[in-house]
């Protein structure tokens, strides 16, 4: 059963929230502040955070968040009474993958929890294996390629996750644009090939005997993670 965690200090909102999620068939968890939050994170590993940005004092959701991101890449849906623009955009930098303003629709948080969950592999959570060459650390914003830990740029890591999660399928440039860079629009696309030439370049050069070039480029469609086969 998919696993949410409600992490949201208004108890009517929170109620509402466990209904709402509840009879969509989710299991919920819940907690009322953000060490609660990150208690229940770590003990009951959830698919997914929906997480209230204005928390009592103390840890707000800002702190849960980058808290969160030292753990895990589990797909995050931030919740703010303000519509502000720069609060979705200052949430997306920080690692959350959604951004809804409150009052919210139902309908509308049930689509955005059930498209992140669609497009989300299972969550990496820090120190696990991925497969036997390539651990991605996300603590550390690195990956363990052959053995040999590799430094990358935030953008080379969003990019290396976004892959590694749909290991085995094309994910498109376009996807790939609004996901690592925030441009759903697919303005830069240059961009994206050269985040991949780097990135593809750090693993080369990191590993002594490198194998295969994990990265396939798909003509005209995007780019492929190609999981060890050894796995
Ligand atoms: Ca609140």
């Amino acid at each position: 059963m998919t696993r949410i965690l409600v992490v949201e200090d208004d108890p009517d909102v929170a109620v509402a929230l466990r209904v709402l999620l509840g009879r969509a068939g989710y299991e919920v968890v819940a907690a009322a502040d953000g060490r609660e939050g990150l208690r229940r994170l770590f003990a009951d590993r959830p698919d997914l955070m929906v997480l209230d940005i204005g928390l009592p004092p103390g840890l707000d959701g800002w702190q849960v968040l980058d808290r969160t991101r030292d753990m895990t890449d589990l797909p995050v849906l931030l919740l703010s009474a303000r519509g502000a623009e720069s609060d979705r955009v200052r949430g997306l930098r920080a690692g959350a993958d959604d951004y809804l303003p409150k009052p919210f629709g139902n309908e509308e948080l049930l689509a955005r929890v059930e498209a992140l969950l669609r497009r989300a592999a299972p969550a990496l959570w820090s120190g696990a294996a991925q497969d036997r060459s390539l651990r991605l650390v996300p603590d550390r914003r690195s990956a363990v390629w052959h053995g040999e830990e590799v430094r990358l740029s935030d953008i080379e890591y969003g990019l290396l996750q976004v892959l590694v999660r749909n290991r085995g399928r094309v994910v498109t440039t376009d996807q790939l644009l609004a996901q690592v860079w925030d441009d759903p629009q697919g303005i830069g696309r240059d961009r994206v090939k050269f985040a991949v030439l780097r990135l593809r370049r750090k693993l080369q050069q990191a590993a002594h005997d490198p194998g295969p070039d994990p990265i396939e480029a798909v003509r005209g469609l995007g780019y492929r993670y190609r999981a060890d086969p050894g796995d």
